[in-house]
């Protein structure tokens, strides 16, 4: 999978691929990263990309003109390339959202800063927007690289152990249930004592009741979507 990143900043973005689970999967060739500049693109004297808004407003508007002629050689280079641009505005980004992209070859985030990018730019090239949240970050980098974490560990072979994949929370309604390490006690308090006895059936009913206990306190209305689909079951 490649990821392009189109930003003013790349050097926010850059840092997070060099350690630990995407790294890897870079050197083992299941990404690629690489990044575009869209002041690179602009015709101005200057190398402006942004500008006051039309029709009043606060702060700068980054301008069509760099990032429609960015994104032009991007798609002139590959025709297949998913652009997604990242917006306050749109609907939330979401689990399946991330396993969906993970099947695509190229994914380009382009993200925006100041007040934002003109909306033309957005009805012209967007495939998907997405947001991250309903809080306003100073620029869309953080929130492409939110998503392009989340989509990366459903790439076949990024993750060591894709068991993981399946029994994490989102996969279905209920929340994970809670985790426990080593050592058995510790500060005083012990895991669970049924996780110590080793009967695995025992084990998973008493996961999936604490799953609900916490669905129920951290998201009620997930727990509403598992009891129904419990009802259906039956
Ligand atoms: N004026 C815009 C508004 O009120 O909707 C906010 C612009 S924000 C300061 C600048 C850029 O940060 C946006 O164009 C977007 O790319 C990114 N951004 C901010 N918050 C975001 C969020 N919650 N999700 C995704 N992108 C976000």
């Amino acid at each position: 999978m490649r990821f392009t990143f189109v930003t003013l900043f790349e050097n926010l973005v850059k840092g997070y691929f060099q350690d630990s689970i995407l790294k890897r999967a870079i050197e083992k060739k299941l990404l690629s990263i690489d990044y575009l500049d869209p002041r690179e693109y602009s015709s101005s004297k200057h190398k402006k990309v942004d500008d006051t808004a039309v029709g009043g407003g606060a702060g700068m508007v980054m301008n069509p003109q760099p990032l429609y002629d960015a994104l032009d050689s991007l798609k002139k280079e590959d025709e297949d390339v998913h652009i997604i641009f990242l917006t306050p505005v749109a609907k939330p980004f979401r689990q399946n959202d991330a396993k969906r992209l993970a099947k695509k070859s190229h994914i380009a985030f382009v993200s925006g800063r100041y007040e934002g990018i003109d909306e033309r730019v957005i009805e012209k090239y967007a495939d998907e927007v997405f947001s991250i949240g309903d809080y306003i970050l100073t620029g869309g980098e953080l929130a492409s690289l939110v998503i392009c974490d989340s989509v990366s560990r459903n790439i076949e072979g990024v993750l060591g152990n894709s068991d993981s994949l399946s029994v994490e929370s989102f996969e279905t309604p209920l929340l994970e249930a809670p985790s426990f390490s080593k050592p058995k006690v510790y500060d005083d308090t012990s895991v669970p004592s049924e996780y110590l006895k080793g009967n695995h059936s025992k084990i998973r009913s008493l996961k999936l009741a604490l799953s609900e206990c916490k669905t129920k306190f951290f998201r009620p209305e997930q727990l509403l979507k598992h009891t129904t689909r419990k009802s259906y079951e039956k």
